[in-house]
């Protein structure tokens, strides 16, 4: 059987006025304080299946600091991963940056999901997406 672990990360440095999502406003604290309790409930809940996908989702991942994601991707260890293991991260394009990327990738990311609702810049304006189409 297909073992898949999804982790929220519930924090975006910008609300936007459409979403649905589980989230809040990123403060720093409340997100060390996130990562403890969640390499908690891992260690408590995890029974060390072999896992064939990661998906880390929110919110914004990317809008953790470089430390925030380096002790993210040290909890993420804990978990027995196949040769054969998708792993993805949610990605907002205002908050990555190309040291991020490279963990991503040292870190065995090899899929990236990036919010990108609309090219259009009166829809952008719209939805208060502060990217642009450039
Ligand atoms: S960045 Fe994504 S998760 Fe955060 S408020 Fe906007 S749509 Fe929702």
């Amino acid at each position: 059987m297909i073992k898949a672990v999804y982790i929220h990360i519930p924090f975006c440095e910008h609300i936007c006025s459409y979403c649905d999502f589980c989230k809040m406003f990123y403060y720093s604290s409340f997100v060390d304080q996130y990562l403890e309790a969640l390499e908690k409930e891992i260690k408590e809940k995890y029974e060390k299946e072999e896992i064939e996908t990661l998906y880390i989702g929110g919110g914004t991942p990317s809008c953790l600091s470089y430390e925030q994601l380096k002790k993210l991707f040290s909890i993420l260890k804990i978990f027995h991963r196949s040769s054969k293991l998708e792993f993805t991260v949610e990605c907002n394009i205002e908050n990555i940056d190309k040291q991020k990327l490279e963990l991503f990738y040292q870190e065995g990311v090899n899929r990236l999901s990036i919010g990108m609702q609309t090219f259009h810049p009166h829809h952008l304006k719209t939805l208060q997406r502060n990217h642009t189409k450039k």
